[in-house]
This record gives structure tokens, C-alpha cells and sequence, in this order.
């Protein structure tokens, strides 16, 4: 196991610092050296590392609490072991198992407890159970989130547009109001088989904390008949979405509360609409820039002209000025797609294309024959032919 740092010379907070102060350092902080932020930079993703490990122990009065007494949370987990004076945990060390991984533990997704006990047992073990996942078993005070994928076309993504969309989603049982209990009466805990405790663990430890369905009391009231017990129902949901003008692949539209009902009641996720934009069969986008190519006539490219180019939002004038080359590029200020940020638009970039006239009929020809003796120049002069 590594070299452990102090968690409060990580996050740069006194050891007397709130909760709040603690939460705001590590947002700060976390914000700065967010691997998707830093992609690629072994030093800031190390760092995010010992901001997640220091804000996970801190955050946890529990853990603090141990890790003040002890100063690495590792170790502390045999000294707590070892006299009654610990943390509070209840260990038991007579129970051999053999074998099993850590984050397959039953149960143990309540608000206390159980994501603890399993960060304690990826650290004695390294299963690697921390992280995301552990992370959101710790705080499960929200539904979770719902993706949906929508298919726009390159002018809806320009313009934006409100839709209905389909959503199955879950939500709170109103008949136990996401309790999943109902009526009177007690029976037999099901998650404990009653004992009001859950065993975790595996290999040489096994810990028993407190059963969270049943708040350690080994009892519960009757499953709700309208959910089974589960607290939620399955609901398939029309929610009308407002696209906003300059989206483009990959963008995520978020519909506040629209995802999975949060455990016991609490808030629900949110419903995340990416979206995947068509291509044009003129435009092409980089960013809320829109690039195309028009062609134009050796005559404008040469004596100069003005033309009409297609833009998203109708015809444009464009100046073609006298001796224009082929592949040159001219800007179309504020005609791209709108900023997602701001009221700003991007811009339009039109590449001319000359394109040769198809000269056929004799005199065209013997015009063509006079222009090329009164321009005798050669392009490729500076290719060192001549
Ligand atoms: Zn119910
Ligand atoms: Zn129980």
C-alpha cells in the first residue's frame, strides 16, 4: 500500500476545518485536476487520486473520526480491531470465509455503513471497489441519471426545436410514498433473515454492520402491495425537451428531476439528451463554425464578382475580388451556428472552386488560343521549369 499523505495538507484545510470547508476544497481543487480536464497528464490525474482518497475519508465523519485517531486510515482498521475503544465497527475476527471479493458484499447501500465497510476492505485488499461506483453508494441521496440518444438533422441542430420524447423511468410508489413498507404489523427482516445485522467481507475478515433495511433491528413492516417493496415503479413518461439552438454531436441536454426516482423517497436523477446531428450535404461544422465549398466561373475568378452563397439562415452576398485562385477561402462573419454560450453565432467559411467553362464551339476555342499568346506566363516557374 502506498505512502499515505495527509489528507489535510491535500485538500489545504486546517484539521479543525468544517464539513463545509472540507466539501468546498475538495470541489475546487477536484475541478482543477479532473482527469477530463487534463487529458493525458499523469501528474494531475495522481493528484485528482489523492483529492478523491482525502475527501473520501474526510468527508465521512465516521472515517475522520478514525483516521484523526490513528493518522492512516489503513492501519487504524487492526488498532480499532483490536479493543472495544475502536471506531464503533463490529468486527469479527473468528470468521474465516476463504474467499470472496469485497464489493460483492449483500445489502450495505444505506446511508451509513455499508460503502464505508467496503472501502475498508478494497484498501486491506485492493479490489478496487473505490471510486464511481463507491463513490455514489456513499451518496445515495439522488436517483440516478437517464441517457437518452437523439437524431437531429444538421438544420434542427442549428435551430433547435422542442420535442416529445418517450422516457421509461422510474418513479417514487405513491402508495408508500417510497418507503416500500405499508400496513402494521412486523415481520422478519428479509435482508438480515432478522438478525438486524449483515456480514460483509471476505478472505481472512469478516465485518457485521448494521442491517439498513431494517435500521439493525432486525424487524420490518410489510412490503407495500403497489411496489413489491421496492419503493419505485417502472413509468413510461412522454417529457417535452427544448433542443437549444447549437447543438451538435455529442452535446447533453439536461432535463432537471426527468431521471430514475432517488431510494426512500429522496430526489430523482436527471434525463441527459445527447444528440447526434446528421451531415449536410453542403455544410460541414468545426465547432460553431460551418465550412462549404462553392463553385464559381473562370470569368469571377478573374474580373472579380459579386455571388450569391447559401448560408443556414438563407442566401448571402459574397464580393469575389478580381484574380481569385481556386481553394481560397473568405469569411461570412456571425452567419455559423449559434453559441451554446452566449448570444454570439460562429462563422461562415466559403472555399471558391474555379470551375472551367466546357468550350466546345470553335470560336471559343480560337479566344482561348488568342488569351494564352497574350498571357504567356508559366505556373511552373517556380518548380524550376521553364
Ligand atoms: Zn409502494
Ligand atoms: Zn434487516
Amino acid at each position: 500500500m502506498a505512502q499515505r499523505e495527509d489528507y489535510y495538507k491535500t485538500l489545504g484545510v486546517k484539521r479543525a476545518a468544517t464539513q463545509e470547508e472540507i466539501r468546498k476544497a475538495y470541489r475546487r481543487l477536484a475541478r482543477k485536476y479532473h482527469p477530463d480536464l487534463n487529458p493525458g497528464d499523469k501528474v494531475a490525474e495522481e493528484k485528482f487520486k489523492q483529492l478523491s482518497e482525502a475527501y473520501d475519508i474526510l468527508s465521512d465523519s465516521k472515517k475522520r473520526e478514525v483516521y484523526d485517531k490513528f493518522g492512516t486510515y489503513s492501519d487504524n482498521i487492526r488498532e480499532a480491531a483490536r479493543g472495544p475503544a475502536g471506531a464503533g465497527f463490529d468486527f469479527d475476527w473468528s470468521v474465516f470465509t476463504g474467499a470472496g471479493a469485497a464489493g460483492a458484499s449483500p445489502g450495505g447501500t444505506g446511508p451509513s455503513g455499508g460503502a464505508s465497510f467496503r472501502d475498508i476492505f478494497s484498501e486491506l485488499f485492493g479490489s478496487g471497489a473505490r471510486g464511481a461506483s463507491a463513490q455514489a453508494q456513499s451518496h445515495p441521496q439522488r436517483g440516478a441519471d437517464i441517457e437518452i440518444p437523439l437524431a437531429l438533422s444538421f438544420e434542427e441542430a442549428i435551430n433547435g426545436l422542442t420535442t416529445n420524447i418517450n422516457v421509461r423511468r422510474s418513479e417514487i410508489c405513491a402508495r408508500c410514498h417510497g418507503l416500500g413498507e405499508a400496513g402494521t404489523g412486523l415481520l422478519s427482516c428479509a435482508a438480515c433473515n432478522g438478525t438486524g445485522k449483515i456480514s460483509t467481507g471476505g478472505g481472512f475478515l469478516r465485518f457485521d454492520q448494521s442491517c439498513a433495511d431494517c435500521n439493525g433491528t432486525g424487524k420490518r413492516r410489510p412490503p407495500c402491495p403497489g411496489c413489491h417493496g421496492r419503493g419505485v415503479l417502472p413509468k413510461y413518461e412522454t417529457v417535452k425537451v427544448r433542443i437549444p439552438a447549437g447543438v451538435d454531436t455529442g452535446s447533453r441536454v439536461r432535463v432537471n428531476g426527468k431521471g430514475e426516482a432517488g431510494p426512500k423517497g429522496a430526489s430523482p436523477g436527471d434525463l441527459y439528451i445527447i444528440t447526434n446531428v446528421s451531415p449536410h450535404r453542403v455544410f460541414t461544422r468545426k465547432g460553431d463554425n460551418i465550412h462549404c465549398i462553392v463553385p464559381i466561373t473562370l470569368p469571377e475568378a478573374a474580373l472579380g464578382a459579386k455571388i450569391e452563397v447559401p448560408t443556414v439562415s438563407g442566401k448571402a452576398q459574397l464580393r469575389i475580388p478580381p484574380g481569385t485562385q481556386s481553394g481560397q477561402v473568405f469569411r461570412l462573419r456571425e452567419k455559423g451556428a449559434p453559441s451554446l454560450r452566449g448570444s454570439t453565432r460562429g462563422d461562415q467559411y466559403v472555399e471558391v472552386k474555379v470551375v472551367l467553362p466546357k468550350i466546345i464551339d470553335e470560336d471559343s476555342k480560337s479566344l482561348l488560343r488568342e488569351f494564352a499568346k497574350r498571357n504567356p506566363e508559366n505556373p511552373r516557374v517556380a518548380m524550376g521549369l521553364e
